[in-house]
């Protein structure tokens, strides 16, 4: 069968083709898009990460395509109705990263909480060895509001507790159990906004849930919140972000995730879009909250550790071959 992985290093590369050897497979480095596939047309099956967006004119393109296997636990980049017009099955790695992303959320918020940065970068740039500026806080005692407790919302909530914090949580379907097991409560999500000192986001980036932090909800919030988004951009309105932070209402963000991230990544692939005014006007936006004294930004790195990533490796394998023998596994099922 022929194979075509997106978004893929060289590395990943040998374990595909070795765990793959009977088809026919091709790797790009480069996110999907109408300007590489003209070669790989005639693709059934493809492998993509979170930057290669399956639209409908995406799907038309591909008249062989029978399975997506995305290598990623969301799949707000793919278009479900698009896909399920022409029985194309799509499949996903629902748990891989949880304990990944959720240790990542600390780092991140540790990396707030004490300055590690700007500690880091006197000593080394500047020569400093002065703690001025330099002052943190604790994080026993503070409140954490932790929206969406699913497989990496709980992680967090676990290690919350070891550092003694208060903690809240929203979710739409709360889990009452695991929340009386580990002593937690669960608030409405106004509640949540409002008491919270750090806010970490861990829902999906669908319909109900895209801007979800924006202008309405941020006037809702404690002022000297910290922020901590490891989940989706498109959850944060970046333009309300960049209004809270300059007023001083969020006292700091760390975004390990962009709205646009695409785009922000490679400003050239909007020369390919007919209107990509919004699109242009969000990353001048996201290139302001990167610069940002009090915002750290990373790559979507939050789910790559060592761990993380022999287990994502693994089920896509599982996926792709269980599809092939007619038992599809991890079939995304629309909501
Ligand atoms: P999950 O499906 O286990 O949990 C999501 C939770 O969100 C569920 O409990 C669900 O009930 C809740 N939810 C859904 N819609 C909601 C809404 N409108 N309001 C409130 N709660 C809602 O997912 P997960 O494994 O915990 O992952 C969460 C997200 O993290 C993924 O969807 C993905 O976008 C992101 N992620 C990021 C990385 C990274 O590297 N940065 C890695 C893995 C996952």
């Amino acid at each position: 069968m022929k194979i075509v992985f997106f978004e893929i290093d060289k590395a990943d590369q040998k374990i595909f083709s070795s765990a793959l050897e009977d088809d026919d497979v091709y790797f790009f480095h480069d996110a999907l898009s109408e300007k590489n596939i003209q070669k790989v047309i005639d693709a059934e099956i493809i492998s993509i990460f979170v930057c290669s967006f399956i639209t409908k004119s995406i799907v038309e393109s591909f008249p062989s395509l029978r399975l997506i296997a995305t290598r990623s636990t969301g799949y707000d980049h793919i278009d479900l109705k698009a896909i399920a017009q022409r029985n194309i099955v799509a499949c996903n790695v629902p748990v891989y990263a949880d304990i990944a992303v959720a240790e990542y959320v600390f780092a991140l918020l540790l990396s707030l909480s004490r300055k590690i940065y700007d500690a880091y970068y006197g000593v080394l740039h500047e020569h400093s060895f002065s703690t001025e500026n330099l002052q943190g806080f604790d994080l026993t005692g503070k409140t954490i509001g932790i929206i969406g407790t699913g497989n990496i919302g709980k992680h967090v909530v676990r290690i919350a507790q070891g550092f003694n914090m208060r903690i809240l949580a929203y979710d739409i379907f709360p889990d009452k159990a695991y929340a009386s097991l580990m002593g937690f409560t669960y608030v409405d999500l106004d509640q949540l906004l409002a008491t919270s000192d750090i806010i970490t986001l861990h829902v999906p980036l669908n319909d109900s849930t895209c801007n979800m932090i924006n202008s309405d909800t941020i006037a809702l919030l404690k002022k000297g919140v910290y922020v901590i988004n490891t989940a989706r951009g498109g959850l944060i309105e970046t333009r309300a972000l960049i209004d809270a932070l300059d007023r001083g209402i969020i006292a700091g963000a760390a975004l390990d995730v962009l709205q646009e991230e695409l785009y922000t990544r490679d400003p050239r692939l909007l020369f390919f879009e007919n209107d990509s005014s919004d699109q242009a006007k969000t990353v001048l936006e996201n290139y302001y909250v990167i610069q940002h004294p009090r915002v750290i930004v990373s790559p979507h790195n939050a789910f790559n550790s060592q761990q993380a990533k022999e287990r994502l490796m693994q089920v896509t394998i599982d996926n792709i071959r269980a599809w092939k023998q007619g038992t599809p596994l991890n079939v995304i099922k629309k909501h």
